[in-house]
């Protein structure tokens, strides 16, 4: 391809604008969860779009749509991007909507430049990825990948009773395509970083080469109930006392393994919560969240260390459960490595980075050699109305996934 092509910024800019109109908050954000009438304009919107650029549209059985550009061999696995439409209740215009408008904008400069690349291209949009309407995130990419069953999405409801099977049928996406179960040549996903460190940095793209590992621990802590009055200090056993250690030991444990550890205790019940009882158990969790499985493990087994040594110490007894565990993903060298020659090669700032949260690509990863486009947002605010990047940036990291995608396309 001409080295001088690039995607049309201006143009990518007026899809998002035109995209976030539907669903659009006083505040400046979208609300368009999953199946909703919402969602169904935006898949109707992008299928007219990628319609007018020559696409064919297909619709699977999750109601994830995929408009595919023909290749010189169209017989070869397609070299995929794609993300999400729906959102969170006060969500942005760009956490989403970026990674597949991004893509039909690859298409339209594909079709400005009457380039043919040798494997097909195609754009995909993955129903309800944000899980907020229906739980758990990220289903119909993950039945795509084998990671849950059909018969589990279709059946997911939300908290009216209504299925994603029926809400599909509704809105008109109940598709006929089998859901996965193809070849992917390789999978591209552009997202907003949803984190400060792009922008800190002065950074326009995070090269991901992967998503952290993430551990989850419920913690009940048990001493003695007791009146705050008469009980001389030597004798209590205040759970309250031990799991405020115990908390200050997660925050330890991330503070010890920078620059890539997170460490969080987001949620406590202290019983009976009275201000005159020395409290008798304590419930708390804790995430911690590292990119690499051994140091995750050695952090995980330092917490349980430091919370069975509190607990003898102050005389409680400790109940200390992991209750999930996602294990770090690693994208594929050769992904990764296109879209780090793509930023390069444009003289565009960029530094490797790993993404804190999850995204369709995390299961696409498990089908297809994989890797993601990040690109700064503003304050590193995501799941918010007043998420916002800038034009340049955008257009950046399409231009980026543009690069990429044609190298994987043509390397066939
Ligand atoms: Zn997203």
């Amino acid at each position: 391809m001409a080295t001088n092509v690039r995607i049309n910024g201006q143009r990518l800019w007026d899809s998002l604008m035109e995209m976030a109109r539907i669903g659009a908050t006083a505040k400046g954000g979208v609300c368009r969860l999953a199946l909703t009438d919402l969602d169904r304009q935006s898949r109707d919107l992008f299928v007219r779009w990628c319609k007018e650029a020559g696409c064919s549209i297909t619709v699977d059985r999750m109601g994830n749509i995929f408009a595919r550009r023909p290749g010189k061999d169209d017989s070869l696995p397609p070299v995929m991007t794609g993300s999400h439409l729906d959102s969170q209740p006060t969500g942005g215009k760009f956490d989403g909507a970026y990674g597949v408008l991004a893509g039909l904008e690859v298409v339209r400069t594909l079709n400005d430049a009457n380039y043919e690349t040798n494997a097909p291209i195609e754009v995909a949009v993955w129903t309800n990825e944000e899980g907020s309407r229906f739980a758990p995130a990220m289903i119909a990419s993950g039945v795509f990948a084998g990671v849950f069953d059909l018969d589990y999405g279709l059946g997911r409801a939300d908290t009216e009773g209504k299925t994603m099977g029926e809400e599909l049928k509704r809105i008109g996406y109940a598709g006929d395509a089998e859901v996965g179960g193809r070849d992917i040549g390789a999978f591209f996903e552009a997202h907003i970083e949803q984190g400060p460190i792009l922008e800190a940095e002065g950074k326009t793209i995070g090269v991901v080469r992967g998503v952290q590992g993430i551990r989850w621990y419920e913690i009940t802590v048990t001493g003695q109930e007791a009146h705050a009055g008469p009980t001389p200090m030597p004798r209590r056993k205040d759970a309250l006392v031990g799991a405020a250690r115990m908390v200050e030991a997660v925050n330890r444990i991330g503070l010890e393994n920078q620059p890539d550890a997170c460490a969080t205790v987001g949620m406590m019940q202290v019983s009976p919560n009275s201000r005159n009882v020395i409290p008798g158990t304590v419930f708390f969790t804790a995430d911690l969240r590292h990119p690499d499985a051994d140091t995750l493990a050695a952090m995980s087994a330092a917490l349980q260390q430091e919370c069975e040594t509190i607990a003898e110490k102050a005389g409680l007894t400790l109940d200390f459960n992991e209750i999930w565990y996602s294990p770090p993903v690693g994208f594929a060298p050769e992904c990764v490595a296109a879209v780090q020659k793509a930023a390069d090669d444009l003289a565009i700032p960029n530094r490797k980075i790993v993404s804190g949260a999850g995204h369709d690509a995390v299961y696409l990863s498990r089908v297809a050699p994989t890797a993601m486009v990040f690109v700064p947002c503003e304050n590193g605010i995501s799941h918010n109305e007043i998420e916002n990047a800038t034009a340049e940036d955008l257009a950046a990291g399409c231009d980026v996934l543009l690069r990429a995608m044609v190298e994987r396309a043509n390397a066939v």
